[in-house]
């Protein structure tokens, strides 16, 4: 658990440095976790709860479609083939929000997605999460006022190294990133610079974990409590300390769940370049619409 959860003190620095830290938030902040320490033997399936869904219930839920976009710009002659799969061309990103729209789904946030694997809370129909990766300014520019378009939210993983930078690739600025926060989407973390959570050392819980989460939380006012993992590689030997790091949840890529942690491992799929609406349409059925078996 972060310091500034326990420390009162903390608290009152964050409220001056930050302004928008409010102690109320703090409080249910803290309740929230120490409510969530301990795994009860029973709980009640299909309706809300106070106490937190075990890992078997959370396991047996159906899966909220997640999607996960990188770059949205048109494909270059020096681009790799590995790199089309992160590379989505503008007018086809478009095109698959429209479908999506059109489908009848709607965005979730992940802590509504939280409340509805830990506690049963309810889901809008037909629910979607969009997450974006690695800070690139086309998702700020292309990316969110599309989504704005059709009333969507999204979630963004930013790899705290890159903001502001200029170059071969653009990425977010302090300011674009705040903005997307104020207007109510998710801002997470994705690292310092992008090093394999498998190989992380103690120094890194402190350079690629908390230093990132202190900074998002500068820029936006708001607690940073979600993590994307690099290259959706995870280690399970170490996924506990995304809890006492102040982390609700973390998002891999479409490998399957760390049974013991499933909050810790909820999966998503790349929506590549080559897909049409249509196969984007049938790869989230396949992928997330199974009832576990
Ligand atoms: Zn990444």
């Amino acid at each position: 658990m972060r310091k500034y959860l326990s420390s009162a003190v903390y608290t009152l620095v964050s409220i001056l440095v930050l302004g928008s830290f409010s102690l109320a938030c703090s409080g249910s902040k803290q309740k929230e976790i120490t409510a969530t320490a301990n795994t009860p033997e029973t709980v009640k399936k299909d309706s809300t709860n106070t106490k937190p869904a075990d890992n078997k219930t959370i396991l047996a839920k159906r899966e909220v479609p997640v999607l996960c976009y990188h770059q949205i710009r048109n494909n270059i002659a020096s681009d790799s083939k590995r790199a089309h799969d992160d590379i989505i061309a503008p007018d086809k990103f478009k095109e698959h929000m429209k479908m999506l729209a059109d489908s009848g789904y709607h965005t979730i946030l992940p802590d509504q997605l939280y409340n509805y694997l830990v506690y049963g809370g309810k889901l809008p129909e037909k629910p979607i999460m969009i997450t974006f990766d690695d800070t690139d300014e086309d998702q700020f520019t292309t990316g969110n006022s599309t989504l704005k378009k059709y009333g969507f939210k999204g979630v963004y993983f930013i790899m705290t190294v890159s903001i502001g930078r200029k170059g071969r690739i653009n990425y977010m600025t302090k300011q674009q990133i705040k903005q997307l926060a104020d207007e109510g989407n998710t801002i997470a973390s994705h690292t310092y610079d992008h090093k394999n959570f498998a190989q992380f050392t103690d120094e890194d819980w402190t350079t690629q974990i908390d230093a990132p989460t202190k900074k998002l939380e500068e820029i936006t006012g708001k607690k940073v409590s979600y993590f994307a993992f690099p290259y959706g590689v995870f280690k399970s030997a170490t996924l506990h300390k995304l809890k006492e790091h102040g982390f609700k949840a973390a998002f891999i890529l479409s490998t399957a769940r760390d049974e013991n942690y499933p909050l810790y491992t909820i999966r998503r799929i790349i929506d590549p370049g080559r897909y049409t609406a249509k196969n984007l349409y049938y790869s989230i059925n396949k992928s997330f619409n199974k009832t576990k078996s």
